[in-house]
């Protein structure tokens, strides 16, 4: 069986910002080949964003009764890539009336994820 073509990535965990090229290993598709790392940190990181990536997301709310008229947020924890979407739907639903303290929780368990969005500035 033929390895799958190799995936390009940029290791963030470091400032090297090392190169890496990602690839399932044929008949073992739980396995991974990872060029281009220098640490064990980077081949997790490698596993991680191959399989499951995620970012932390950002993003800003409508609040009113506030100096400004958007409150920014993110999420508690890094959010699946996949899910970006349709977090940015219920985002973009929330309206909220100032004022609103950092850390305050705008919207619990964000698609049954567990995450939370929470604001990261106090406004009002
Ligand atoms: S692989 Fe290791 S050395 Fe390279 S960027 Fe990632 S953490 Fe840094």
């Amino acid at each position: 069986m033929a390895e799958t073509a190799a995936k390009e990535m940029i290791c963030i965990l470091c400032p090297l910002g090392c190169k890496m090229q990602v690839s399932e290993k044929p008949g073992q598709p739980e396995d991974l080949k990872v060029r281009g790392i220098q640490c064990k940190e980077g081949k997790k990181y490698a596993y991680e964003e191959y399989k499951n990536p995620t970012r932390i997301l950002t993003s800003t709310v409508a609040i009113h009764n506030a100096p400004l008229p958007r409150l920014p947020v993110k999420t508690s924890k890094p959010l699946p890539k996949g899910l970006v979407y349709k977090a940015m739907e219920e985002i973009n639903k929330v309206e909220l009336n100032g004022p609103v303290k950092v850390g305050t929780v705008i919207i619990k368990d964000l698609l049954g994820t567990g995450i939370d969005v929470v604001a990261t500035r106090s406004l009002g």
